[in-house]
């Protein structure tokens, strides 16, 4: 089983993507900002199932530590196979009250964060072959009014995508984005009740989604079923768009 390398695998959608390549065999490593204890007892609760893991305490929007994390990783758990780019954040105000620095932080950590880990890790995915995950969002399709940040950052993930799909098809390298709706975790819980409710009540099938939905499409993509697919954009969202 190869290694996998997850941005952002400390909550919500990114550590049920850790959660599921460890649980059928991969080895995972992931990246967080914020609580060092908390990621490491993740670690130790994944080693307990047997999984080998390890995690790394990285902004994504630094390009030398996304380097180093990706030598790291691939010392210690062995070539990486499988990248997903899932580290994001939401910072909602209308345009008319966003100060250029909201605008950065967004673009920087949802855009920039995925340039930094696919170039850091491309070198090595086009020597041995290898997949990138991409997490983008309904925003980036639809837009929604209050992200004009948000909504371009994830907008510009699927551009991304596309490009790089076509860049490394030949090479062996496969390049999709998964775009999801309301997935019920602390980005969606931390909105505005009202807001929430009214994002919800748009949702055809009812309800919202969760982490593990996403991330067993996110397994399926990166396995031996899915080899002859790239550069496409999975919508996950219950009808959202
Ligand atoms: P959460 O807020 O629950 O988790 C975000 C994760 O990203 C955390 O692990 C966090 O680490 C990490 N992270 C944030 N900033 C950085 C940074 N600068 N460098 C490294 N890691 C960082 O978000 P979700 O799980 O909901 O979202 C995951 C992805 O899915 C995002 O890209 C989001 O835009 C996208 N998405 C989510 C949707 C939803 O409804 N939930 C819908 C559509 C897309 P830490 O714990 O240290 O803060």
């Amino acid at each position: 089983m190869s290694t996998v390398l997850v941005t952002g695998g400390s909550r919500g959608i990114g550590r049920a993507i850790v959660e599921e390549f460890g649980r059928v065999g991969h080895a995972v490593a992931f990246t967080y900002v914020q609580n060092r204890e908390s990621a490491e007892a993740q670690v130790a609760s994944l080693m307990e199932n047997g999984t080998r893991a390890v995690a790394y305490q990285a902004d994504v929007r630094d390009f030398q530590r996304a380097q180093e994390v990706v030598k790291q990783v691939q010392e210690l758990l062995g070539p990486v196979e499988v990248l997903v780019n899932n580290a994001g954040i939401r910072r909602d105000r209308a345009l008319l009250n966003m100060d250029p620095a909201v605008w950065q932080e967004v673009i920087e950590t949802n855009l920039t964060g995925t340039f930094n880990y696919s170039r850091s890790i491309i070198p090595d995915l086009i020597r041995r072959g290898g997949v990138i995950l991409n997490i983008a969002s309904v925003s980036g399709m639809m837009g929604i009014a209050g992200q004009t940040n948000y909504s371009a950052s994830k907008a510009g993930i699927i551009g991304f995508t596309k490009a790089l799909s076509r860049e490394v098809a030949r090479l062996g390298v496969r390049v999709n984005a998964i775009v999801p709706g309301a997935i019920e975790t602390d980005m969606t819980i931390s909105m505005e009740e009202s807001a929430r409710r009214k994002l919800y009540a748009q949702i055809p099938s009812g309800r919202p989604g969760c982490a593990q939905q996403v991330a067993r499409l996110a397994l399926y993509l990166a396995s031996q079923d899915a080899t002859y697919i790239t550069g496409q954009v999975f919508v996950i969202d219950g009808g959202l768009t």
